[in-house]
C-alpha cells in the first residue's frame, strides 16, 4: 500500500509499505483523514524516544472499515470509524483502574506501531468508534484532539457557570474553549500570538494577553478570586509555574502540556495548603471518544474548521514545511482521495 515513510529524522517519502492484515480482534481501516499533530512533529524530528524508523505517524486517524479479523463481530464493512489510538496491556495497575492512557506497556498507534499517513491501518476492535452520521472525513479526525479536551475537563470537573482559564491557543487549547463552553462554563484564554487570540476570540472565549498583565487581568476578570479552574495547555514552564498564582483558592489545576524529560516545576510549597487547590495531571484520554464525537456532531465543535486539508500524498513537502515554520498553519490534515 502507499504510505507517508519516515526513514529517520527529516527524512519522509511517499512509498510502498506491506499491507496490513488484521490479526483477530481487529480491524482493517482504509484511511479517509488523519491529523497532524505536534507529536507527529517530534517523531519527525527526531525528538520522540519511543519512536524507531522507519515508522508510519498519525494518530488522530479517521476512515472505513475495509476487512475484520477473526473473533471480531457486530462490525459492519463500509461503516465510518475514528480509530483510538492508544492501546493498554490491561494487566498494569494503571489499565486495572481504568486508566489505559497510562498504562506502563502503552503502545500508539502511529508511533509504536504504524498509523494513519497510509492508505490502510489496523487497529484493535475495541479501539474503534462509529462515526455520526454527517461528519465529514477531515472533521471527524478530530475526535482524538477532541477527546483530550474532554479529558481535561473531566479531570478538572470543569461545571457550568465557572470561569476556566486555559493558558495557550494551540489545538488543544481551541478544543479546550469549545469543550469547556459546551459544559457551559466560561472559558478565558490566554497566548501571546495575536492570530491564535483572534481564533480563540471567535470560538467564543474571553481572551486576554499572556504576557506580564496577565495575572492582574485574572484577578480583574474573577471579582480578585483568580480562576476556579486553570488548564495549563502550553507545556511552558513560567506558564506551569504561574498556574498556582492564577487559580483561586480551593480551585483545580490541570496540566496538559508537556515539559521536557528531566525538567522540574517550582511551587511554592505554601500555596498547596494556604490555597487547598487540587493539581492533576491529563494525559491524552480515556473513554472520552464517544462524548467527543457526540460533540463534533452536536456542532459544538467549531474548530475544526479552522484547519488547513491537504492531500494525504503531499505529506513529505507538508512536514517540510511544519517543521520550518511551525505556526504557518492552525491545524493540518491530510486527507486522501487516492
Ligand atoms: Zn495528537
Ligand atoms: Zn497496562
Amino acid at each position: 500500500m502507499r504510505a507517508a515513510i519516515m526513514d529517520a529524522p527529516f527524512k519522509m517519502r511517499v512509498g510502498d509499505w506491506e499491507m496490513p492484515e488484521p490479526g483477530p480482534g481487529e480491524v482493517l481501516v482504509s484511511v479517509g483523514a488523519t491529523g497532524i499533530c505536534a507529536g507527529d512533529m517530534y517523531i519527525y524530528r527526531g525528538t520522540n524516544p519511543y519512536a524507531s524508523y522507519p515508522v508510519i505517524g498519525g494518530h488522530e486517524i479517521a476512515g472505513t472499515v475495509a476487512a475484520v479479523g477473526e473473533q471480531v463481530t457486530g462490525i459492519e464493512l463500509g461503516t465510518h470509524v475514528v480509530v483510538e489510538p492508544f492501546i493498554g496491556c490491561g494487566i498494569c495497575y494503571p489499565c486495572r483502574v481504568g486508566k489505559r492512557n497510562c498504562c506502563a506497556n502503552l503502545q500508539i498507534i502511529g508511533a509504536h506501531r504504524p498509523g494513519g499517513f497510509a492508505e490502510a491501518v489496523t487497529a484493535p476492535a475495541k479501539n474503534i468508534h462509529k462515526v455520526p452520521e454527517g461528519l465529514s472525513m477531515a472533521f471527524a479526525s478530530f475526535a482524538e484532539p477532541v477527546a483530550i479536551g474532554v479529558q481535561a475537563c473531566r479531570r478538572g470537573a470543569v461545571t457550568a457557570g465557572e470561569y476556566v482559564l486555559i493558558l495557550g491557543c494551540g489545538p488543544i487549547g481551541l478544543a479546550l474553549i469549545e469543550v469547556a463552553q459546551a459544559r457551559g462554563a466560561r472559558p478565558i484564554a490566554a497566548d501571546l500570538v495575536p492570530d491564535r487570540l483572534e481564533t480563540a476570540r471567535k470560538l467564543g472565549a474571553d481572551v486576554l494577553v499572556a504576557d506580564d498583565t496577565l495575572l492582574q487581568n485574572v484577578l480583574d476578570q474573577t471579582d480578585g478570586e483568580g480562576a476556579p479552574v486553570v488548564i495549563e495547555a502550553t507545556g511552558n514552564l513560567k506558564a506551569m509555574e504561574q498556574t498556582v498564582d492564577l487559580v483561586a483558592s480551593g480551585g483545580r489545576i490541570v496540566i496538559v502540556g508537556l515539559v521536557k524529560k528531566g525538567v522540574g516545576v517550582t511551587f511554592p510549597g505554601l500555596d498547596f495548603t494556604r490555597k487547598e487547590m487540587t493539581i492533576v495531571g491529563s494525559r491524552a484520554s480515556v473513554n472520552c471518544f464517544p462524548e467527543s464525537l457526540e460533540l463534533l456532531a452536536s456542532g459544538k465543535i467549531s474548530y475544526p474548521q479552522t484547519a488547513t486539508e491537504f492531500n494525504m500524498w503531499t505529506a513529505p513537502a507538508v512536514f517540510a514545511e511544519l517543521s520550518e515554520h511551525p505556526t504557518s498553519i492552525q491545524k493540518g490534515v491530510l486527507v486522501r482521495d487516492t
